[in-house]
């Protein structure tokens, strides 16, 4: 399952942040590298969010559900 991290400005999905990020929560702070954009806190609950949606819809494909 990968669902990748977007800019909310432009979609880019490569940031610049002081660490390599392991986790979602290590994305806070980090700085979009093609339009400078912050991620916030809050882009993360709704990118958390979709992760969540994305396994839901899996699951529910392996078990049949279109
Ligand atoms: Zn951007």
């Amino acid at each position: 399952m990968n669902v990748p991290f977007a800019c909310k400005n432009c979609g880019s999905e490569t940031f610049k942040s002081t660490s390599e990020p392991k986790s979602l929560e290590d994305l806070y702070g980090a700085i979009c590298a093609n339009c400078g954009t912050a991620v916030s806190e809050d882009d993360i609950k709704s990118h958390a969010l979709k992760i969540a949606d994305e396994l839901a819809r899996d699951a529910l494909r392996k078990v049949g559900f279109k």
